[in-house]
C-alpha cells in the first residue's frame, strides 16, 4: 500500500561505535557509554526539544542506513538461536527489514546548545556512529514499561564472557589512557557481549577478530575462558 510519506533525518547520532560488528545488540547492554544526538537543519532549534529535559529516557527511531542496500527478507536467523532457526522478520529485531527502521530506548543526560547546534547527550545506545535519527520521543514509564511482558526468545540479557588483556595490550591502553579515559572499561563491556556469531562460539575458533571503537582498532581472540585482547592499532 502506498501512502504519502516524507521521512528524513531530524538528527545524526554520534557514538564510539565505528563499525557494525561489536555494537551491543540492544540498548542498555553497555549502559555507561556516552553518545550524542545532534539535531540537523531545519530541526536544530532549541524550541524543538523544549521540555525534553524533564524525561530520563528517550525513544530514538532511526534508520539502519548501512544495511538498506541489502534489502529485507521474510525470515531471518536470530543470533540467539545459533543461526540455525528461522523466524519471521517481524518477530525479530533484525536490521534487514522493510523500511529499515530501528528503535532504541536510551538514557538522556543533558540537552545542550553548542555553537548553534542542539545536542542531546545520551548513554546506552546500540547505534553505529553516523546513524540517521528519524524521530525522538520521550519514554513514558507508565505506558512503555511493562514489567510482566513476555520476551520470546529474548527473555533475558545474553550471558557475558570474561575479558582479559595481554600485558602488551594493557601497556598500550595505559599509554593512551589520558587521550581515551574509560577505554578499558568500554572494551571490556563491549567484548563481554561476545559479538561473534553463535555458530563460531560452538567450536574452536582461531580467528583474530577486530572491533572499532573511537579511532582505534582493537584486536582479540576467543579463548577457552572467554576473550583475550592482544593489540590496539590506530584505525586506518
Ligand atoms: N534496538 C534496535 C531495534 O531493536 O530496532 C536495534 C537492534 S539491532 C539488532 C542492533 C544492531 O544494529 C547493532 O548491534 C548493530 O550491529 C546494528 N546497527 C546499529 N546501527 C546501525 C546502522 N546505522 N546501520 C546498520 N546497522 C546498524
Amino acid at each position: 500500500m502506498q501512502f504519502d510519506s516524507r521521512i528524513e533525518a531530524v538528527a545524526v547520532c554520534r557514538t564510539p561505535y565505528k563499525q557494525k560488528f561489536g555494537i551491543p545488540r540492544q540498548p542498555g547492554l553497555v549502559d555507561f557509554v556516552r553518545g550524542y544526538v545532534e539535531l540537523v537543519p531545519p530541526y536544530n532549534h532549541i524550541d524543538a526539544v523544549r521540555g525534553l529535559e524533564q524525561y530520563s529516557h528517550l525513544w530514538l527511531l532511526f534508520c539502519f542506513h548501512e544495511n538498506l542496500a541489502q534489502g529485507w527478507k521474510t525470515t531471518v536467523r536470530p543470533p540467539r538461536l545459533g543461526g540455525n532457526e528461522k523466524l519471521g522478520v517481524f518477530a525479530t529485531r533484525s536490521t534487514f527489514r522493510p523500511n529499515g527502521i530501528g528503535q532504541s530506548v536510551v538514557k538522556l543526560h543533558a540537552v545542550q546548545q553548542q555553537k548553534g547546534k542542539v545536542v542531546l547527550e545520551i548513554s546506552g545506545m546500540d547505534l553505529l556512529d553516523g546513524t540517521p535519527i528519524i524521530d525522538i520521543k520521550p519514554y513514558i514509564p507508565f505506558s512503555d514499561a511493562i514489567p510482566d511482558a513476555v520476551g520470546g526468545i529474548a527473555q533475558q540479557a545474553p550471558e557475558q564472557v570474561n575479558v582479559s588483556f595481554t600485558a602488551a595490550a594493557d601497556a598500550q591502553i595505559a599509554n593512551i589512557s589520558a587521550q581515551y579515559p574509560g577505554l578499558k572499561q568500554l572494551i571490556i563491556a563491549v567484548l563481554a557481549q561476545d559479538p561473534r556469531p553463535a555458530y563460531k562460539k560452538a567450536k574452536d575458533d582461531p580467528k583474530r577478530y577486530q572491533v572499532a571503537l573511537y579511532d582505534l582498532d582493537i584486536f582479540w581472540y576467543a579463548t577457552p575462558s572467554g576473550i583475550e585482547v592482544v593489540e590496539l592499532q590506530p584505525a586506518p
